[in-house]
């Protein structure tokens, strides 16, 4: 029997039994909503043709996704036409966003658009909620369902949505947005809680919470601490930051923030970890706020509750794709294509990917994802056999110093996944200095060209 009678004779949801993703595709189909074909334009700063012909949707245009939509062109060509979809016309950038709160930076300086990505690379980029997949079956094509109901079409698809966050008892989004944020995808929450900080008392309390690993930036939450304790110390005297881990040490430079907490900030940082948040009571009518643990309650004059995190909705809502404990996405580390839905790649903070959840890291992942689809566009094989990616961190300890943690990862092609490189890392800065304070700016804004510009 021929192929194509074969695939007739047994129906939509047979087939959802044997193709991975299938199950989703046919969701999508009973929908039944029309198709739009994405247009690219061509520009002179991409080449003419590499071979690779095709067409690709990244869905979400953070670090991770502006990134592989930029180096698709730059290195597919014109011929490989790139829709880049986020759910917001802009960026605004976690990396730095810390430094929101002690007054340093603002929202505004660090919220990016896709107008170079545009205009110089040719990138169509479509602003939309992404709420449906169809896996493009071999060269075939797939497609994207907006929440509006547009439904763009391509030839593989890279998710790179970022984490969501896990639901906590007594918090709802109303009082995240409003009493008690995260701040953790930075934005208003984040110009919320710098003003949350300046309004407190002298002598008052800020608590936050640490998630259990993996979270986005593992240094990340162990800076705000010292960035909040370095403002309060300077403009709340006699004030305290408590700092609730749910892991039992701290997760990334160990050794500095060992040291910013005991020496830097002696006195005003106190760090107590296995501390997991059970619930939270919001005050509505600027009370103190209640966390409870596993161990405690405390009150706090403001409030920061970091939830645990996830991949992006997309992901989770397909048990396909997060076929990592239903809450990642599995990957092979030399495309980043899904290992359970071929022609879905997914990067950046969604992938379990075994390296840290950060901005560079994302980035590096971008490229190797570029790189492989772009050799699959032009009918190569084979990817990258032995990638390699960097990952740089710099940490503000004070208003003007900061620490750094860099590691290099290798790919080992025994377990298939990449570890750090013997010798290079993890290796962490010797003391917190105002020099890497200034090569941190200048680290930021190489990373966000790298990406957007
Ligand atoms: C306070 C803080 C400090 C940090 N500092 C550093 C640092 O110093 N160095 C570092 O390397 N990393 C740092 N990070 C981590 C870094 O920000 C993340 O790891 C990085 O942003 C992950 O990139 P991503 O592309 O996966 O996700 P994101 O950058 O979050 O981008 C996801 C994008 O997807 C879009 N999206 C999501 N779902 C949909 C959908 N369904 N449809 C359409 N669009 C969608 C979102 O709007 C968003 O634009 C920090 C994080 C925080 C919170």
């Amino acid at each position: 029997m021929k192929r194509r009678q074969f695939v007739g004779l047994l129906g939509a949801s047979a087939l959802s039994l044997l193709l991975p993703g299938a199950a989703f595709a046919e969701d999508e189909r009973k929908r039944g909503s029309t198709s739009t074909t994405s247009t690219t334009t061509s520009t002179t700063a991409v080449p003419a043709d590499t071979g690779a012909t095709g067409s690709v949707i990244v869905v979400g245009g953070g670090m991770a996704g502006a990134t592989a939509a930029k180096f698709l062109r730059l290195w597919g060509g014109n011929k490989v036409q790139v829709t880049l979809v986020d759910q917001n016309a802009t960026y605004s950038s976690n990396i730095m966003s810390n430094l929101v709160l002690n007054g340093s930076t603002t929202m505004s300086q660090l919220t990016y658009n896709y107008n170079t990505l545009k205009t110089v690379y040719g990138i169509n980029f479509v602003q939309g909620s992404v709420v449906g997949i169809v896996p493009p079956v071999g060269s075939g094509t797939g497609s994207v369902r907006l929440a509006d109901g547009r439904v763009l079409t391509c030839n593989k698809i890279i998710l790179a949505p970022g984490i969501e966050f896990d639901a906590v008892p007594g918090l709802t989004p109303a009082l995240q947005d409003n009493f008690v944020t995260h701040a953790w995808k930075a934005g208003a929450q984040t110009t919320k809680l710098a003003a949350q900080i300046r309004n407190m008392p002298a002598g008052g309390a800020f608590v936050m919470t640490i998630p259990a690993a993996p979270y986005r930036c593992p240094p990340g939450p162990y800076e705000r601490a010292c960035v909040v304790a370095d403002y309060l110390k300077k403009n709340k005297p006699g004030s305290k930051v408590i700092v609730l881990d749910a892991n039992p040490f701290i997760q990334a430079e160990k050794v500095g923030f060992e040291r910013a907490f005991t020496v830097t900030h002696a006195g005003v940082i106190d760090y107590r970890p296995n501390q997991a948040v059970v619930s939270v009571a919001a005050s509505t009518t600027g009370g103190k706020h209640a966390v409870t643990t596993n161990s405690a309650t405390l009150y706090a004059d403001v409030l920061n509750v970091i939830p645990s995190h996830k991949a992006g909705k997309i992901i989770t809502d397909n048990p396909a794709l997060a076929n990592v404990g239903g809450r990642w996405a599995g990957v092979d580390v030399r495309s980043y294509e899904s290992t359970a839905v071929p022609n879905v790649y997914v990067i950046g903070d969604s992938a379990a990917s075994g390296q840290p959840k950060a901005g560079h890291i994302a980035n590096q992942e971008a490229k190797l994802c570029a790189d492989a689809i772009t050799r699959a566009l032009r009918g190569d094989l084979i990817p990258n056999p032995a990638p390699k990616t960097n990952s740089a961190c710099y940490s503000p300890i004070t208003a003007d110093t900061a620490s750094w943690l860099t590691v290099v990862y290798g790919y080992d092609a025994v377990n298939n996944k990449m570890v750090a490189v013997p010798g290079a890392g993890p290796i962490e800065a010797a003391a917190a200095t105002q020099d890497n304070f200034n090569d941190m700016k200048k680290w930021f804004a190489t990373l966000m060209a790298d990406s957007f510009a």
